[in-house]
């Protein structure tokens, strides 16, 4: 019987795993964390979303990824994500922004069934295992027992990006890869920002109806002011293009042109302060009308006024620390990899999830992407071994 090692027990890896044993090989899964799961069980801990309900082109245009990694999410898009999560008994909804949840909004049920159901087809997990980040096979591990070795015919790398170490995702495989990887970089991550006193008591309070800008991105998701800085989906999806050096600006009142704003501020204002003319004019927010101040005195024309408030420049003063992110990005280079996602310099030895490099806002792209790689990277490995993947095993 053809083995096959899965190290990395997070989605990519399991997956990737299920493959394989759907195809009849036998499959061995490691992880260095004494649980298999850990990154997983957290993203569903304020709300799992699986994935996206957005027809594929759409779906696909959304995320950074090199010509594999897209022809893999192609083949196992939001459609099979949400068939998968249903094949596993979860029921799932899609929100109002078209992100899809299990109903359960948590991860650990759905990580229970599948772990029953690859326990089923005879997958056997090994945790405490830390792989010793070399490309040799066997493949050696650190274990609270001492060394052990672990060989297999094809082997599937599912070892995560490089944040919340603490959950197992250290990125300290790239050891094994020098000449084949692309820095790391925070990606979905905060930034911070040196608030004046003035803004203590806006901390906590989101920021409705804005639109963010980085450059030619825009974003209009929810953003959160904090004590640290800027945080929530609407500002994660910049931080690529903000990390670049783009500019960053916030849109005060996307919904109303400059002209519109121009024409409202200029209207006599009698005796009342810039402050309440602010605010009856335009029904400016206390977080706004702050805001406005925190990039220095107020002008007191009201073409300037409006065009800070169409373009507010607030100043970042980069982002959180790389650990803190809720994905990254770089890692494993499109051109180690063939099309089967396997290492070009390492045959037999395949790559899935957020270790190979490609970058996604958050919105379940994140995890289809890891799901649909682990998928491609199995089938490939099953191929590899000479084996058939049995069609579609996953729906
Ligand atoms: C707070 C938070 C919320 C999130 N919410 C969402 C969400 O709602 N939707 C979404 O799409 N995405 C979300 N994500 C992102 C998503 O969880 C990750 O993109 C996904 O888990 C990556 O899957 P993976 O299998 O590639 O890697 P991981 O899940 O990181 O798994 C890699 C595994 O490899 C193991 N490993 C690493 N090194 C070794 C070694 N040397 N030896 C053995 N094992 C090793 C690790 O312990 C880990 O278990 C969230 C992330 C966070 C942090």
């Amino acid at each position: 019987m053809t083995r096959a090692l899965v190290i990395g027990g997070g989605p990519a890896g399991l997956m990737a795993a299920q493959v394989m044993a759907d195809a009849g090989l036998s499959v061995t899964v490691a992880e260095k964390m004494p649980s298999i799961g850990r990154k997983f069980l957290m993203a569903g801990k304020s709300g799992l979303n699986l994935t996206k309900a957005d027809p594929l082109d759409a779906f696909t245009q959304a995320i950074t990824m090199p010509r594999h990694v897209k022809r893999a999410v192609a083949d196992f898009g939001p459609d099979a994500v949400q068939d998968f999560a249903i094949g596993l008994g979860q029921a799932v909804f899609t929100g109002t922004t078209g992100r899809v949840f299990p109903k359960a909004m948590k991860a650990s049920p759905l990580l229970r069934a599948w772990l029953a159901r690859l326990d089923g087809l005879g997958v056997v997990f090994k945790p405490r295992h830390t792989w010793r980040p070399t490309l040799g096979v066997p493949a050696v591990f650190d274990t609270p027992q001492g060394t052990v070795q672990l060989d297999a015919d094809v082997t599937v790398l599912a070892l995560g990006g490089a944040s919340w170490a603490r959950l197992g995702s250290d990125g300290a495989w790239v050891d094994a890869m020098a000449g084949h990887v692309v820095p790391f970089r925070p990606s979905n991550c905060g930034f911070h920002v040196t608030w004046s006193s003035h803004m203590d008591r806006f901390f906590g309070a989101p920021l409705k109806a804005c639109a963010l800008s980085a450059g030619d991105h825009t974003s209009r998701g929810e953003v959160i002011l904090t004590k640290r800085g800027i945080e929530g989906g609407g500002i994660y999806t910049l931080a690529g293009p903000l990390q670049d050096g783009a500019p960053f600006r916030i849109d005060l009142m996307p919904d109303q042109s400059l002209g519109h704003i121009k024409r409202r501020l200029s209207k006599p204002r009698g005796k009342a302060s810039l402050s309440n003319h602010l605010r009856k004019a335009l029904g400016l927010p206390p977080v706004k009308a702050a805001l406005l101040r925190e990039v220095g005195p107020l002008p007191q024309d009201p073409t300037s006024l409006a065009k800070r408030i169409k373009a507010l420049p607030l100043g970042l003063n980069g982002p959180f620390p790389m650990d803190q992110a809720i994905s990254t990005a770089g890692g494993v280079a499109a051109t180690a990899l063939t099309d089967d996602l396997m290492l070009k310099h390492a045959p037999g030895i395949f790559c899935a999830g957020e270790m190979i490099d490609w970058d996604a806002p958050t919105g379940g792209y994140l995890l289809t992407t890891c799901f649909a790689t682990g998928r491609a990277a199995g089938l490939g490995a099953v191929a590899y071994a000479g084996g058939s993947a049995g069609g579609n095993a996953l729906s």
